[in-house]
């Protein structure tokens, strides 16, 4: 399935693009066409090193410092009615995709973002949100009481195994929710949020686009492509 990007984005998003990577295999075997024509000969064993050379350097390449091919991280929505590489029109090996409920920028993004541009060569973050979003589909006493049934006291509930002590407490459990009345605002906040972020390098690139269901399209926040979008009922 593909999906035709709105002409502004399309192009929003190719000035982000690097020449596309091709791989060594594909380039020798295009040069050989015309190398072939001059009566030269490669051993067929330069092409099966080519391949475990390469293999090799996809295998290692965190630890070689090779970026992602377009040194891009993606924070979106769980949603599994997101296409996030075919909308963004990037493949396997581009760009590390950062996934959670809402594609809310928590604390774990800010983490991981912070670690990717400061020391894997992260020079982009692209945040992706989405119309008809599970995180505004019910209102907080909902899922307060549903959390409740669950877990009981959720003052004692544990949030991160890696930091016990860190439990919910006095504060609201629907503030580490986090659910969105207004999926827009909540993009064009958290854009905003880790441009301003002090873990990001200033010359970090943040654009966040809202992925419609509905059109099957990304837009910016703000716009709108298809007729009909539903909002949160609460
Ligand atoms: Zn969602």
């Amino acid at each position: 399935m593909t999906f035709a990007l709105d002409p502004v984005i399309a192009a929003g998003i190719e000035v982000c693009r690097q020449p596309p990577v091709v791989p060594k295999r594909l380039s020798m075997a295009v040069s050989n066409n015309t190398v072939m024509s001059d009566h030269e000969h490669d051993h067929h064993h330069e092409h099966v090193d080519e391949s475990v050379d390469d293999r090799q350097t996809w295998a290692r390449r965190r630890r070689e410092g090779v970026p992602t091919n377009k040194q891009l991280l993606v924070i979106a929505c769980m949603d599994e009615r997101i296409p996030v590489e075919d909308a963004l029109g990037i493949e396997l090996g581009d760009a590390q995709v950062f996934r959670n409920a809402g594609g809310k920028v928590t604390d774990d993004v800010i983490r991981s973002a912070a670690l990717t541009t400061n020391f894997f060569d992260t020079e982009e973050i692209i945040i992706i949100n989405h119309t008809d979003c599970g995180m505004m589909s019910a209102p907080d006493d909902a899922v307060r009481e549903g959390l409740q049934a669950q877990a009981g006291d959720l003052d004692a509930a544990d949030l991160d195994p890696s930091l016990p002590e860190l439990n919910i407490g006095d504060a609201d459990i629907m503030d580490w929710v986090k659910m969105t009345d207004d999926i827009d605002e909540a993009c064009a906040a958290q854009v905003e949020y880790l441009r301003e972020s002090s873990l990001i390098p200033d010359d970090v690139t943040v654009s966040g686009y809202v992925y419609e269901v509905e059109s099957g399209e990304l837009r910016r926040p703000g716009d709108r492509v298809a007729e009909e979008i539903s909002e949160r009922q609460v």
